[in-house]
């Protein structure tokens, strides 16, 4: 059995949606075919507020079937291999699939076992994390029953999704701590295998000082290998050019930010590139190998910071070079590496880092973006949620 689509969309998230929805406004689009098993859509940047106790974790969540727009076919499935040769996937209830274009967006894959112990600690014994939505609870959970101790904020060694999250929910419980109270008793620790707080120097000098002034110790280039839930240990490598010793740090809330990796149905697959992510040209989004498929999001190897903002500068590139594709002319639309964080630094504080390749920064606002702001904190609750439910994902921004 085959099924043939002009377009053939791989994941139904922020990329996956977004790319749909601007074909769907395009009145001389061909048919679009979009595999998805999951039916349910999570908008994940507003996780940091749930596990700050701001929102619940049902705020994050809506039916797929709500955004999958009127002239794109929902095929409920999952991809298992591409055949890229003859323009065809296989999925993993044994269809086959074939394309004139394809756009590969099934996102990053959290891989919890690389840190030994995680997987049977997490939500359990002050272990949480906010990458998920089964997790996110977890945070809360922890951070609001800590009276005294020591609280840990993970950064893991590979590429993550949203490079500021580790740190925005280290903001928010230290301000919690704070206003109940309990700063002097909560010793709070960032643990992380990068060398400095941000990687782009704009930002990075401002939360420098707050890592000073809030008393927040740090420990760079140490990443976690090992939790330890009888004796409530995190161990952590050195990952120094002179390699240091194991570090085991004794915590009571350990929130881990997990490895996370390309999907390991895009790592074996011939769209792979030598780390896995998909194999495509940092401009144009268009695949190295094979023109007619392209890749944004996370599991593409676009070198941005992987965000949904940037997925929101991607698709329009995406879908414009798609369309020149089909009609045999020039691939003309550029992406720049634009990418946003939000940078939650306590409640009712915020950052907005806004920056494309090699960290140029890109501000919005006619102000100096640097600087914690409350109106940047009320876009973030307000208005950036309903600009992705309205606006993106309806292929309106
Ligand atoms: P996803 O949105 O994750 O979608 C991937 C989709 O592919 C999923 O629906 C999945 O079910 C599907 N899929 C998986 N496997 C297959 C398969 N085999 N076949 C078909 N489909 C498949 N971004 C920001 O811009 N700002 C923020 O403040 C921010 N904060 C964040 C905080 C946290 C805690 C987290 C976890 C993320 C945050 N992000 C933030 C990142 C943002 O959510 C992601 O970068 C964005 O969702 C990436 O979009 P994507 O479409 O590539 O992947």
């Amino acid at each position: 059995m085959s099924d043939h689509y002009p377009i053939l969309i791989v994941g139904g998230g922020t990329a996956g949606i977004t790319v749909a929805a601007r074909l769907n406004l395009i009145e001389e689009a061909p048919e679009v075919g979009l595999i998805e098993p999951s039916d349910k859509h999570y908008y994940q940047p507003i996780w940091t507020l749930v596990g700050g106790g701001v929102v619940k974790r049902e705020v994050s969540v809506r039916p797929e079937a709500d955004y999958i727009p009127e002239r794109t076919t929902w095929i409920r499935d999952a991809v298992a291999d591409f055949d890229p040769e003859h323009n065809a996937v296989t999925t993993e209830s044994g269809k086959r699939l074939t394309y004139d274009v394809l756009v590969v967006a099934p996102g990053i894959k959290l891989d919890w076992d690389k840190v030994k112990g995680l997987r049977e600690t997490i939500g359990k014994d002050g272990v949480c994390s906010n990458y998920s939505f089964d997790t996110v609870n977890s945070t809360w959970k922890f951070l609001d029953g800590l009276s005294e101790g020591h609280a840990i904020f993970t950064f893991p060694s590979t590429p993550i999704k949203c490079g500021g999250a580790p740190q925005k929910i280290m903001w928010l419980a230290e301000d919690l701590f704070r206003r109940k109270g309990i700063r002097d008793k909560v010793r709070v620790t960032f643990a992380s295998s990068t060398a400095a707080i941000f990687g782009v120097p704009h930002y990075a000098k401002t939360l420098a000082k707050l890592v000073e002034q809030r008393d927040v110790h740090t420990h760079f280039e140490r990443n976690l290998i090992e939790v330890r839930p009888s004796s409530r240990e995190a161990v952590f490598e050195s990952i120094k050019e002179q390699k240091e010793e194991e570090l085991v740090l004794k915590y009571d809330v350990l929130h881990v930010t997990p490895p996370q990796c390309a999907p390991d149905f895009i790592r074996r697959s011939p769209l792979a590139d030598a780390d896995g992510w998909v194999d495509v040209d940092m401009y144009t989004t268009q695949h190295n190998t094979y023109p007619n498929v392209f890749s944004l999001g996370d599991a593409s190897s676009l070198p941005n910071a992987k965000t949904g903002a940037a997925v929101r500068k991607q698709a329009p590139v995406t879908v414009a070079n798609l369309m020149a594709y089909l009609n045999g002319d020039e691939l003309k639309a550029r992406y720049n590496g634009y990418a946003s964080c939000p940078l939650v630094t306590g409640y009712g504080r915020l950052i907005l880092a806004e920056f494309g390749y090699d960290g140029k920064v890109m501000e919005t606002f006619p102000f100096d973006q640097s600087q914690e702001r409350y109106s940047m904190w009320v876009l973030k609750l307000y208005g950036l949620p309903s600009m992705y439910w309205n606006g993106m994902l309806r292929g309106r921004m």
